[in-house]
């Protein structure tokens, strides 16, 4: 290709308060339609918007997360627009002063490291739903999500990829999960994305014209969108045209974006400041109390996995996916002192059977401690590797604990040396024609022996007992 790819992000987060962000009402997913309304988020006449500060702690928390400059002052502006479902004809948002600015989100592919600049965050207002009834020619409109608090991250212009720009989003996403600050539920639109993407010509330096697009709901859908886009522009530029700046919806059935309006220009909304909501002044001992209590977020949570219990960087970044699941991995390692042998559980079994139910790892029906305790029984040896794969996967069925299950079925692993010896000394003698074969060099029919001694006792003899037992045995006499 003769181009270069430059894409910029602007990413909706709807945040997790309880309440809108200038009244009272829920904002609870769900709810029969305008059911969670008030004069304020209808857009009555006369009625003050009452900023909620969890909006405003919230956004400075993603703030630093992503090292942006939290601004001392910032302050509300009115963005002016013909919204169906939004009644009062203007959006609250953030304009000439945002919450934050100049930060950055780190992403790696194929692991080379780039950040990502972001330009701002800013707080807004969502708007609410039309319902187009598919028999009618009606819509309807439901205002429930009018008024629920939303940030925006505008990032730079410096993903090069479709690849970039997924890897970017993703991180995005797992920082706002940790914060717990939004459930990032991409389906029911907690977590929108609008990507811009323009091409150049390698070594160019001035961007060329952008189209924006929207309506991807999944991580893949975004970078399919974007796949498509830069063929399509890049066709337009090598047939010698010129590409439009416009709005451009993604249609996920037929793989293609198609327009859906001009680009509208920011001086087109004649933001100006809500003279209904005082600039804000956020202090310098806010931000730090806040980021005092930032929990510890995926890149250094991964780092500190990977030195502190000696996992690859693969294993550690399976394993912090969510909070929920290193807390889990975490406590296993702990209680168990084996963390590679933990991370191997976790990972392989564990995730197995909550993916096969579609489950999330706080559903779990096994306890860290009783996974813990499996893995102590497998080092003590009073379990086999092997029968403890059937085990782990009772206790999942049941939620009962290792003993028990091992007790119940009678599958304690047979260490007793002379037990052992007896049925060994059996199979030795009922295969006289095998022990010549050993004896004369052939020592391929010892695992012959073995299988025989595990028939003999169901499975459940000790492995390494009998490796030892079995060689002193047979070439005795
Ligand atoms: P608007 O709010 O009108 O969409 P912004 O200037 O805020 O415009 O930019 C929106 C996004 O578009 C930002 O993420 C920015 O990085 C990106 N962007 C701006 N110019 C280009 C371009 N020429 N090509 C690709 N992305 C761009
Ligand atoms: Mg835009
Ligand atoms: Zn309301």
């Amino acid at each position: 290709m003769k181009y270069e790819a430059v894409i910029g992000l602007e990413v909706h987060a709807q945040l997790l308060t309880d309440t809108k962000i200038f009244c009272n009402c829920s904002t609870k997913f769900g709810a029969a339609p305008n059911s969670h309304t008030c004069p304020i988020c209808l857009g009555m006449p006369g009625v003050l918007p009452v900023l909620n500060k969890k909006v405003v702690e919230y956004a400075i928390k993603m703030g630093l997360a992503t090292h942006c400059r939290i601004n001392a002052q910032c302050s509300f502006a009115r963005k002016n627009y013909f919204y169906p479902d939004l009644p009062k004809g203007y959006q609250i948002s953030q304009y000439a002063e945002p919450l934050a600015e100049f930060g950055h989100v780190d992403i790696e592919i194929n692991g080379e490291k780039k950040a990502i600049g972001i330009t701002r965050i800013h707080m807004e207002e969502d708007a609410g739903k039309l319902l187009h009834d598919e028999h009618n020619p009606v819509s309807y409109v439901d205002l429930n999500r009018t008024g629920v608090p939303l940030i925006e991250i505008v990032s730079e212009p410096d993903m090069r990829s479709a690849e970039e720009a997924a890897a970017y989003l993703k991180r995005l996403h797992e920082i706002l999960v940790y914060l717990e600050i939004c459930d990032g539920n991409m389906e029911e639109g907690s977590f929108r994305c609008d990507a811009n993407i323009s091409l150049r010509p390698w070594g160019e330096t001035a961007f060329g014209i952008r189209t924006e697009l929207k309506n991807m709901n999944s991580f893949r859908n975004v970078q399919r969108a974007l796949e498509y886009e830069i063929k399509r522009q890049q066709y337009i530029l090598d047939d010698g045209g010129e590409v439009v700046q416009e709005t451009r919806l993604w249609e996920d059935g037929q793989g293609v974006t198609h327009s859906m309006r001009s680009k509208e220009e920011a001086h087109d909304y004649r933001y100006f400041p809500d003279p209904d909501l005082v600039p804000i002044d956020i202090g310098r001992d806010w931000v730090d109390e806040v980021e005092k209590n930032l929990p510890e977020l995926p890149l250094a949570k991964r780092e500190r996995f990977m030195g502190e219990y000696q996992i690859s960087a693969y294993d550690a970044g399976v394993l912090t996916v969510s909070r929920a699941l290193a807390d889990y991995f975490e406590e296993v390692a702990k209680r168990s002192g084996k963390p590679k042998i933990a991370a191997n559980w976790v990972m392989g079994d564990i995730l197995k059977f909550l993916n096969e139910e579609k489950k999330d790892i706080k559903d779990c029906p096994i306890t860290p401690s009783a996974l813990a305790d499996l893995i102590g029984l497998i080092d003590k040896g009073t379990i086999s590797g092997k029968m403890a794969k059937d085990v782990v996967e009772q206790m999942y069925q049941t939620g009962k604990a290792p003993t028990a299950i091992i007790e119940e079925k009678g599958m304690v692993q047979i260490t007793d040396e002379s037990t052992l010896s007896k049925i060994i000394s059996e199979v030795i003698e009922a295969n006289p024609e095998q022990v010549a074969q050993y004896r004369s060099g052939k020592e391929k029919v010892f695992g012959f022996f073995v299988g025989q001694i595990m028939k003999a006792t169901q499975g459940k003899a000790n492995p390494k007992i009998i490796n030892d037992l079995l060689k002193k045995m047979l070439t005795k006499s």
